[in-house]
């Protein structure tokens, strides 16, 4: 096929449905480990088409939601000082802190920007000698390479106002920590195109192997995904725990090595939190020591922040493929877009508010499930 078109065709993705019928004999749970690919499956109603033996769980890839609070009330401390200004992708200033929003902080004369790319922040450094410029440096191995090419960038230029807040994690790690769980519900992984894209699938088949799960690499068109659950459920009817790629028009085993050369001169593997789940083992990324003069959090004194998360929120649960968005007492009702209590419904690849948007839940009710 040539066009992206033609992988969002309704026929080829209900043909791809009817083989994943006649496949599947037995009940399965496959988590899609990419937000993009959780909204992609509920907006085109993939779930819903499936046969009720495959059940999709989903998992931790969104980045905002999984960005530590504590990291967002640093980022807000940080934006709030009159001598900074603090830019970020956009999605990150609606999602709130303890007590406010970035949002709110440009409101109250903060300099908060959106920037589409760190390069955009290190011009806006050099437009500003007199102001300390930072970026929130957040991301999976997607924006982990620009944001390492900023950094490099920044030095080149021998700019001295500019750092970058770097709160960085790593699929994998997160692979590792769902299925070794006690109460892993995981049976096969849909991995992230994009992802791939950047690190290759080299990383996959020893997991694959450890917990005998198939993986099974995937795009975020309708047609890639339900290719993707078809690969995955073949492997599992047959006992394969294998490691496909099944989006090999953007991914290769080895990946994209100039963009991994980047990332490992400038970052290093550092224990991570993520939000809702707690510390995975060498799962991040961090700035290495020498490139200390550009961590924001070197350079500005923003520790001591101990938040607290709302008792509410079963987000950590949901991104570890353990309850479905509905599940939650307060979904809906004390949690919505508008009030989000967990990022899972602020970021639009966080799958309570790709629930809410398209109104799974009520769906889900009415079908008592
Ligand atoms: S609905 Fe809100 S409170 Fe519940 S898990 Fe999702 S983000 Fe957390």
């Amino acid at each position: 096929m040539k066009y992206v078109t033609e992988y969002r065709d309704a026929a080829r993705v209900q043909a791809t449905i009817a083989e994943i019928k006649k496949a599947v004999t037995r009940p399965w749970t496959l988590m899609e480990i990419c937000g993009g690919q959780t909204h992609a499956i509920v907006r085109h109603g993939i779930d819903q088409l499936l046969p009720d033996e495959v059940e999709l769980v989903h998992g931790p890839g969104c980045p905002v939601c999984v960005t530590p609070l504590e990291l967002i009330d640093k980022a807000l401390a940080i934006a709030a000082r009159p001598d900074v200004i603090f830019t970020s992708y956009g999605d990150m200033l609606r999602v709130p802190g303890s007590s406010q929003d970035l949002f709110t902080v440009r409101a109250n004369g903060g300099d908060a920007r959106v920037v589409y790319s760190p390069l955009d922040a290190v011009k806006i450094a050099q437009e500003n000698p007199d102001k300390e410029v930072v970026f929130f440096a957040i991301g999976f191995e997607t924006t982990a390479p620009p944001n390492a090419m900023s950094v490099l960038q920044a030095q080149a230029l021998g700019l001295t106002n500019y750092s970058v807040l770097v709160s960085h994690v790593c699929v994998p790690p997160a692979m590792h920590a769902i299925l070794g769980s006690p109460l892993n519900r995981v049976q096969g992984f849909l991995a992230a195109g994009h992802v791939c894209a950047v690190m290759g699938y080299w990383e996959y088949p020893p997991i694959a192997e450890r917990y005998q799960v198939p993986i099974v690499i995937t795009g975020f068109e309708p047609l890639d995904i339900a290719r993707g659950i078809l690969e995955t459920v073949k492997l599992l009817e047959a006992g394969e725990a294998k490691t496909a790629n099944a989006y090999k028009r953007a991914v290769t085993l080895e990946g994209n090595q100039p963009a991994q050369k980047v990332i490992n001169q400038v970052f290093e593997l550092c224990n991570r939190k993520w939000r809702g789940i707690g510390t995975i083992p060498q799962s991040g990324w961090g700035l290495r020591p020498s490139f200390d003069a550009f961590n924001a959090e070197t350079k500005f004194d923003v520790s001591g922040i101990a938040p607290e998360e709302s008792p509410l929120c079963i987000a950590g649960q949901i991104l570890q493929g353990l309850k479905k968005p509905h599940e939650c007492s307060a979904f809906g009702s004390e949690c919505t877009p508008e009030n989000p209590l967990g990022a899972t419904m602020v970021s639009a690849e966080g799958a309570c508010a790709a629930y809410y948007k398209y109104g799974r839940h009520l769906i889900l009710e009415s079908a008592n499930v």
